[in-house]
């Protein structure tokens, strides 16, 4: 369609329609000519015809009218005698056999009858105009005269004489005169036809008029003939002979001179019929003209209809073509058959390796087969024809939109869509930056731009977590509200990008301090929280753990900085909350170690501080020990007490070393008290080492002693003092050095101990076994013992706790444990000590079950090694 276009269409329609209206008007105008020629034609034969026929007519009838007349003069001629009657009754016969004629009769020159053809036999006078009879009676000319129409006496009807001259017997010039009718003449000339629009006139040539037919009374006077202009036999456009109007006029020379017959019919008679068809013929061609036009009109604004469809069609796909161009998406078109139909230039920018690949009628299986080598780079044959698979089926399942991230880290979104046509409208839109800037306004949300740090918001959400569990697991945990001292002051003397600088070191200086589980926040301007959790089920020691890590954190922060040049001396403000212990809000937390971080700001800054002022005393008691217990070591506030160990028969085998602290002001202070204290710090190895070297010197003082020489000593060892790396040969050294013989030296270690790195264990105590050291374990049955490590330790003892000791005798199942541990030992091959005796039943009870030692107030408890001596001479004594 597009090699016909409407512009050039049209015109050649036009002209086509133009050629057309112009051979039909041609047709018509011939069809018109050829249907007035035939009308000519008919009309001049019609006339012609009828002119013929009256000529005849007239001239036969006055042939025979003249017959008659001449046959009168015979008549008369023979008559012997004037006898009037006679001569008419013979005129009567004559005018009888002529049926034109109403009355034949004789006149003389003055208008008398002589006779008369009426069968009265009357002679009644004739009308006979004075002129014409002796014009008639005058004539030498025997021939017939016609007069003017008269008006008739005897008839009343109007007449035409015709006469012959006569001459009488007597010589007198009469005339034979025979009186016709006009009405009856009008029948001779119309010949009994019915003659619609012809003009009929009989006349002399000198233009009098015997008889017009129709008689109008409006006609005009006709023309005279002119003699000199002969009147044709036949012509058209002559003034019709009675009413002038313009005529074919066809005219009749009569046998008898100076007469003649004219038939007109006036043109628009004769072309009325023709005038008629011309235009029927006219309006068909009119009609048919105008449907023509109409249905060319039609056919133009069908075609400009569909030219501006057309065009309509091609605006908007030029659109859309332009929409789909300009389309920030990528953009593939598939038809029902999953096939391409049309795809966008930004899908070929999404999707490089697509250029000159993808085309009309490719399968979309193809497109991603073309597709899956950048999608999966490194994948398998299997992998990418999996991926494949996956992709068709999350277009099956209609699954609507999805992600693809490619290799180059380009995140597209794909969003398809079902057309109605049951085809695909696939879009492609790179959401990469939206998604960075999603990650950069989530960590905007939740961690402080400078240092990268959680923000005061993620810190809230954390802490409200960290009660949660706290409360759950029972172990209570720490919040640090952490102010730099002096920063103002920094910040106005070296600006705040030295500021900045020293926010950012503080930051990481606070995360090199802290456990990865622990979380250091920053809250804006220099204050940070560091939130410690699960430090311990006791609050006494979470809070101790707390105040050694914030007391971390504060040298850590006291180091010295370099920033840009400038060494700063940095310091802070803690303060701390413990939380997990009761129900607080995380909101509540903050405000209370924002506040004890004021009371530390008020008293100069640099130090911790608790919420809690009953948290703080114990806080500061327990420093208080610390300092107090390294000055006890200074200056040998500790004693070794020694609480005997018997075997159920009675006899003294040894003692337990227990330490006690003489303090100044407290008095005697139990282990209780401050071994925990002491095994928080690093304290508890010189205790460890000073109690081992104490027990040893005892031994070899003991050795000169000959009661005492046999004594074995047991020796406490702490978990922390047990795991140093030269523990076997500080042992061995201590022993050396004091002199005492290593197989009178127990070392007591506790189950948790043991299992806490069983094989670090066994290879310690193997060491010192060989050189004759021997282990019992302390407090045996509260832990988790097991006979396979059992056998596996180097072991010469175990003590059974006393909590199952304490009830001998009244809880049947601490019986059990009891026999159960005397069983076991004598299995090993171990010997079995019951501490924390009191009464006598327990030690019958223990006897009956046949355990090897007891130890217990029931004994003695423990004692100064005076003391000791002492009751080992009263009793040998
Ligand atoms: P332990 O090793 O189990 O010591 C036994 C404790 O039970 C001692 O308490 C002792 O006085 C007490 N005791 C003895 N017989 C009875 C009795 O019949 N009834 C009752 N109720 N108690 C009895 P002590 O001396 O207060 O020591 C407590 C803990 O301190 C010891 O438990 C030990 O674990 C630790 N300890 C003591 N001295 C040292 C030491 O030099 N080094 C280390 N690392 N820890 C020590
Ligand atoms: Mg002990
Ligand atoms: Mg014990």
């Amino acid at each position: 369609m597009t090699r016909f276009p409407p512009e050039r269409i049209k015109p050649a329609l036009w002209l086509l329609v133009a050629l057309l209206v112009a051979v039909l008007a041609g047709a018509t105008a011939w069809q018109v000519w050829s249907l007035r020629e035939s009308a000519v034609r008919t009309s001049e034969e019609t006339v012609e015809r009828f002119v013929s026929g009256a000529e005849v007519a007239l001239n036969h009838n006055m042939l025979s009218i003249d017959l008659l007349l001449s046959g009168a003069q015979d008549m008369l001629q023979l008559q012997p005698s004037a006898d009037v009657q006679a001569e008419s009754r013979m005129l009567a016969v004559v005018a009888r056999g002529n049926l034109l004629v109403s009355r034949v009769a004789v006149v003389d020159a003055q208008g008398r009858v002589r006779a008369s053809s009426e069968p009265s036999g009357a002679l009644q006078e004739m009308s006979l105009p004075t002129a014409f009879l002796a014009g008639v009676v005058s004539s030498a000319a025997q021939r017939l005269y016609i007069s003017t129409p008269v008006l008739s006496f005897a008839t009343t009807q109007q007449v035409l004489y015709f006469a012959r001259p006569l001459a009488g017997r007597d010589g007198q010039r009469l005339a034979a005169v025979a009186e016709v009718p006009l009405a009856k003449l009008a029948n001779v000339l119309t010949q009994g036809h019915e003659v619609s629009g012809l003009e009929i006139v009989f006349e002399q040539n000198d233009g009098r008029r015997m008889l017009a037919l129709p008689d109008l009374p409006e006609a005009g006077p006709i023309p005279a003939l002119r003699n000199d202009v002969p009147l044709p036999d036949r012509a058209w456009n002559m003034p019709a002979r009675i009413s002038g109007k313009p005529a074919l006029v066809v005219s009749r020379q009569l046998v008898y001179p100076n007469l003649r017959v004219s038939v007109s019919l006036p043109e628009d008679q004769a072309l009325e019929r023709w005038e008629y068809e011309r235009n029927m013929v006219a309006a068909a061609a009119l009609v048919f003209c105008a449907m023509v036009l109409v249905a060319a009109a039609v056919t133009v604004a069908g075609f400009d209809r569909m030219a501006q469809v057309r065009k309509d069609i091609a605006d908007s796909k030029a659109l859309l073509d332009q929409a789909l161009e300009s389309m920030v998406s990528g953009f593939v078109l598939l038809d029902a058959q999953q096939r391409v139909v049309h795809w966008n230039r930004r899908f070929i920018e999404l999707f490089p390796w697509m250029r000159g690949v993808i085309a009309p009628g490719m399968s979309f299986r193809k497109v991603l087969e073309q597709s899956v080598v950048h999608h999966l780079p490194a994948g398998s044959d299997a992998e990418r024809q999996q991926w494949i698979a996956l992709r068709l089926a999350q277009q099956r399942e209609g699954t609507g939109a999805h992600e693809q991230v490619l290799p180059d880290g380009h995140c597209i979104h794909v969003l398809e869509r079902a057309t109605p046509e049951g085809g695909w409208v696939i879009t492609y839109h790179d959401v990469t930056d939206l998604r960075r800037a999603n990650e950069e306004i989530e960590h905007l949300a939740f961690y402080d731009p400078l240092t990268g740090l959680p923000n005061r918001r993620l810190l809230l959400d954390r802490l409200g977590q960290a009660l949660v569990l706290s409360q759950r697991s029972g172990k209570v945990g720490a919040l640090l509200f952490l102010d730099l001292d002096h920063f103002k002051a920094l910040n106005d003397t070296l600006g705040h990008e030295v500021g900045d600088e020293l926010l950012q070191a503080v930051a990481q200086r606070l995360l090199a301090n802290v456990r990865v589980a622990d979380t250091v926040a920053r809250l804006g301007g220099d204050e940070f929280v560091v939130m410690l959790s699960d430090l311990s089920t006791s609050t006494q020691e979470a809070a101790a753990l707390a105040q050694r890590i914030g007391e971390k954190i504060l040298r850590g922060l006291s180091e010295p900085y370099v920033l840009r040049g400038h060494v700063h001396q940095g310091a802070a403000s803690i303060g701390a909350t413990l939380f997990g212990s009761s129900a607080q809000s995380a909101i509540e937390l903050l405000r209370q170690a924002d506040i004890a971080m004021y009371q530390v700001k008020a008293r100069r800054g640099n130090a911790l501080c608790f919420f809690d002022p009953k948290m703080q005393t114990a806080i500061n008691d327990r420093a208080q020990l610390e300092a107090d217990l390294r000055q006890a070591l200074i200056t040998q506030q500790l004693v070794l007490h020694f609480q005997p160990q018997a075997s159920l028969q009675g006899e003294v085998v040894g003692a337990e070393c227990l330490l006690r602290w003489q303090h100044p002001q407290r008095g005697m202070v139990p282990p209780g008290q401050f071994i925990a204290v002491a095994e928080e710090s690093d304290l508890i190895l010189h205790i460890g080492q000073w109690v081992l070297h104490s027990a040893c010197s005892q031994l070899a003082r003991w050795q000169d002693q000959p009661q005492c020489a046999h004594l074995q000593l047991s020796v406490n060892v702490s978990a922390r003092q047990f795991r140093q790396s030269d523990f076997v040969h500080q042992v061995i050294e201590t022993l050396q050095v004091t002199g005492a013989r290593a197989h009178l030296l127990t070392l007591e270690l506790t189950e948790s101990l043991v299992l806490d790195n069983v094989e670090d264990a066994i290879d310690k105590m193997h060491q010192l076994r060989t050189k004759g050291v021997r282990f019992s374990v302390d407090d045996f049955g509260t832990g988790y013992s097991s006979l396979a490590y059992l056998t596996r330790l180097p072991l010469h003892q175990l003590k059974i706790d006393q909590s199952f000791v304490r009830n001998l005798g009244v809880r049947p199942s601490d019986d059990v444990i009891v026999q159960t541990i005397i069983g076991m030992g004598r299995n090993l091959d171990l010997e079995v000590l019951a501490e924390g005796v009191e009464t006598e039943a327990q030690k019958a009870l223990l006897i009956a079950h046949g355990c090897d030692l007891y130890q217990g107030y029931l004994l003695a408890r423990p004692m100064p090694v005076a003391d000791f001596e002492r009751m080992l001479n009263s009793g040998a004594a």
